[in-house]
């Protein structure tokens, strides 16, 4: 059967695809229809932390395939309780947790939290930032290709400048509910925060009565080297919107909710699939997985090892090699996407963040050997031909 092109014929149009049919992975490896091996730094857009396929994932899965698949949040579940208790063991503090399904669905319901708590309606994003494609997480994303064509967007959202504490205290004031960040900025290329700049903000929002609303969507569950990546910091969230890997790759999302967070009443908000048992004994096993094989640590040791590897690639083309843990961005001085199609074509699948970014988001299980096999390609693609065009 040509799936490539039934795809092509039903597809709603909107993905821009790569020609390459999956049909199968484990660990750091995915397969496409003629068996041929590609390594995983797409990682499911950072889905897959533990892998493609882990052992511990389809047993709990299936296990609890045989005993509940769904229950709404209205009864009370065994597995939901297990999770709701060590997910609020993450952080001191937050204790509370909304379950829902996707990572814009955590910044909607963020969004709603920080409204209603605040009797505001000001939210204060960043430019290059990116929450999600629902109007409401859309309102706080930046990228005008993805707004402008469904405007006009939720009103009371500003976009500020990322690590300039000045535009954001110029425009803070007390219509403003929360500051939403990321600590990383990934689709948006890669950028970190300033450390200096996140205890800026947080001291400014509390004396404002703003709340601060963290997106660990894409830097959560040991990424970055600590379990979420504003622990790097003194930072304490007031929400913080979780999703992609906290399942081991079935959907999921959630938002942890601090005690500054109020007025939370029945029947204001909710989600039919939020907290299903199914997709709440992946994410019970996940924290187990992370916290048994100590991914943080291997995270961290792993990106410090990729990231010096990359430096040492001696090419024309590369502007910076910039991260924290196993999310590396690789900024080019021109286009990446050819570079990534000739990656793919020797066996490497990575992102794009921008136009000039290669984002790499392995499974935080891959080798040693498997890193260097990345680099190996990495520095065959960008050293043969690496004249600026
Ligand atoms: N927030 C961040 C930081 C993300 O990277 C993403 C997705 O890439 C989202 C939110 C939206 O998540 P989802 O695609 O699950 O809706």
């Amino acid at each position: 059967m040509d799936f490539l092109t039934i795809e092509s014929t039903h597809t709603s149009g909107f993905y821009s695809k790569h020609p390459l049919v999956i049909t199968r992975g484990s660990g750091a490896i995915l397969w496409d229809d003629q068996n041929r091996e590609y390594l995983d730094c797409m990682g499911g857009h950072g889905v897959t932390n533990l892998g493609h396929c882990h052992p511990d994932i389809i047993q709990a899965v299936t296990e609890q395939l045989n005993r509940l698949i769904t229950l709404p949040e209205t009864y009370y579940n065994d597995v939901r309780a297990m999770l709701l208790e060590k997910i609020a063991h993450l952080v001191p503090g937050m204790d509370r947790i909304f379950f829902c399904n996707s990572g814009t669905e955590s910044i909607e319901a963020a969004i709603k939290f920080a409204r209603l708590s605040t009797g505001r309606s000001g939210i204060i994003a960043s430019m290059r930032g990116f929450h999600g494609r629902t109007l409401g997480a859309l309102s706080a994303t930046w990228n005008k290709t993805y707004r402008q064509p469904f405007e006009p967007l939720v009103p009371g959202f500003d976009h500020v400048p990322y690590n300039n504490f000045e535009a954001l205290a110029n425009i803070i004031s007390d219509h403003t509910a929360a500051v939403i960040l990321e600590i990383i900025q990934g689709e948006g290329g890669v950028h970190l925060a300033d450390p200096e700049y996140l205890i800026e903000v947080q001291n400014l929002c509390q004396k404002n009565g703003t709340l601060i609303i963290i997106d660990e969507v894409q830097t959560g569950y040991g990424r970055t080297g600590k379990f979420f990546a504003f622990q790097h910091y003194e930072l304490q969230p007031d929400l913080v919107c979780i999703a992609k890997s906290m399942a081991g790759g079935i959907p999921m999302g959630g938002v942890l909710i601090g005690r500054n967070v109020t007025n939370i009443s029945t029947g204001l908000h909710g989600s039919t699939f939020g907290g299903n048992p199914l997709a709440c004994a992946a994410a019970l096993r996940t924290i187990d997985v992370i916290r048994r094989d100590r991914l943080e640590k291997q995270a961290e040791e792993k990106g410090t090892y990729l990231i010096n590897e990359l430096r040492r690639i001696d090419s024309l083309l590369i502007r910076e090699v910039r991260g924290l843990g196993l999310i590396i961005g690789i900024e080019l001085k021109q286009k990446v996407s050819p570079y990534l199609q000739e990656m793919s074509n020797l066996g490497l699948l990575a992102l794009p963040a921008g136009m000039t970014v290669i984002r790499l988001l392995p499974p935080l299980v891959i080798t040693y050997e498997q890193l260097d096999e990345v680099v190996k390609i990495i520095r065959q693609v960008l050293t043969t031909n690496d004249e600026i065009k």
